[in-house]
């Protein structure tokens, strides 16, 4: 039976429906929201996408650049966490891991948060497709959406971009949208065309050497990462770029997704935010694909936000945010006064006065999961090490990564952006400094889980007294 704290977000989600429709249909100077279509690049390293400079050299656009140019571009973006599920919950509850419950120790969006689709869905149509199976109606991200497509079921579907022209093809046209698509052309296995693999290939590659290395598995990646099996530079050359041109068959998806809204005379009013969930090791710290560690090889992301007006004239900006960030934002740009959020912990990049020394954070549970691959995949590894917590705490170019027994490292970004030489030893009292501001905000978290689910301000609780929910 649900306990009354459940029902206070919940009334307060349909606060903000009230709100919404009164501020929509009531005042004739306002417009209708923009519509949003929110793009996830599953598997997406910030550093490899177009945006941030890995272009052919050949004078054309690459596809993320065309967006890039119209709308702002976040070069210091973090996601949250390492992997699909954590950071799909945080981009659509505005919270930490811990507190949205979708990470390896729980697997489940809970069920009594608003997530963006709930908190649009009273003013927006809303059509989810995923590609990606961790994000599923069972793990608890379909709330909200009208249409929820799990894509990955490919043998039942048409490509994601087509469905998404059909959909588009037979909504409402006078509602506004709210449309999020999931994009798995990035994780592995890379399958890119040899075309768009020359591009990336070091010169001289011999091609029986990257027939050999397209069938590279998810379990010759445990073997790599338990070191059972060794890569030369060579192949892992030939890995990287197969990534690389992976990741840039994933914009061009994206391209024609801007195309289709475009046709639809839609682009110039909706938001359209291109994302990464997380990135992915191939070969860095010993590792491959996107577990194990808060290293930025994981953590930075691509992030672009178009809406012109908004975000629009090819800015770039280095402030410090991340994916959670993205529901305030969403929020404050489709005009849902501030006092009607539920509590996030992001906060909206509308917001210009984003302090520096804004802690980016991130955590990861124990991996009982990957255990299991293991068990499967390389029997013979001692699994113990990699199984820890893991939090990272980064104000400025310091980053502090401990874990659940103790153990820190430290880096200086601004020396070591790859995060190559744990420095920890040497700058004890950083360690000690960036560890106490930790533990500060994990106690300040732990006050809030205990009052906030009913606690709510004063402004808030009249209006829902007001119309009847208290
Ligand atoms: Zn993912």
């Amino acid at each position: 039976m649900p306990t009354p704290v459940k029902h206070v977000p919940r009334a307060a989600g349909f606060l903000i429906l009230v709100a919404l429709l009164q501020a929509v249909a009531c005042s004739p100077t306002k417009q209708r929201p923009p519509n949003v279509l929110l793009i996830v690049l599953d598997t997406t390293r910030g550093d490899a996408v177009s945006v941030h400079g890995t272009a052919t050299g050949d004078g054309l656009l690459a596809p993320l650049q065309r967006l890039a140019q119209d709308g702002v571009v976040f070069s210091a973006a973090r996601t949250v966490s390492a992997w699909t599920l954590p950071s799909h919950g945080s981009m659509f509850t505005g919270l930490y891991p811990s507190r949205h419950g979708a990470h390896h120790e729980s697997h489940l969006l809970r069920d009594d948060l608003q997530t963006l689709a709930e908190l649009l869905a009273p003013t927006h149509a809303t059509a989810g497709f995923s590609e990606n199976p961790h994000i599923n109606a069972h793990t608890g991200f379909a709330q909200g959406f009208e249409v929820f497509t799990e894509a990955w079921r490919k043998k039942r579907f048409e490509p994601t971009v087509v469905q998404v022209r059909d959909w588009l093809g037979t909504r409402e046209r006078e509602r506004p949208f709210f449309l999020f698509v999931n994009l798995m052309d990035a994780h592995l296995p890379y399958r890119p065309s040899d075309e768009l693999l020359q591009e990336f290939l070091p010169p001289g590659t011999d091609p029986a050497d990257v027939q050999r290395m397209r069938s590279f598995s998810k379990i010759d990646c445990m073997k790599f990462e338990a070191g059972e099996l060794r890569l030369p530079e060579a192949d892992l050359a030939i890995l990287r770029a197969l990534y690389r041109a992976a990741v840039r068959k994933v914009e061009a998806h994206v391209d024609r997704l801007v195309d289709l809204l475009e046709q639809e005379g839609e682009l110039d009013r909706t938001l359209v935010i291109v994302v990464g969930d997380h990135g992915e090791n191939v070969g860095e710290h010993g590792l491959m694909q996107h577990q194990f560690c808060l290293y930025d090889s994981l953590l930075r992301v691509p992030l672009v936000l178009r809406l012109p007006g908004v975000f629009d004239g090819g800015e770039r900006r280095d402030d410090p945010v991340q994916v959670l960030d993205l529901p305030p934002t969403v929020l404050d740009v489709v005009g849902v006064p501030r006092h009607l959020w539920p509590s996030f912990e992001g906060v909206s990049l509308l917001s210009r006065d984003l302090r520096p020394e804004r802690p980016i954070i991130a955590e990861y549970m124990r991996p009982e999961t990957e255990r299991r691959r293991f068990r499967h995949g390389a029997p013979d590894f001692d699994f113990d090490p990699l199984d820890r917590r893991l939090q990272s705490y980064q104000v400025g170019d310091l980053k502090l990564i401990r874990d659940d027994q103790g153990r820190v490292e430290l880096y200086d970004l601004s020396s070591d952006p790859h995060e190559r030489t744990d420095v920890s030893t040497e700058r004890p009292q950083d360690v000690e400094r960036l560890s106490n501001a930790l533990d500060t905000w994990l106690r300040s978290r732990e006050t809030a889980r205990t009052l906030g689910e009913v606690e709510m301000d004063e402004e808030t609780l009249e209006e829902l007294r007001a119309l009847g929910y208290l």
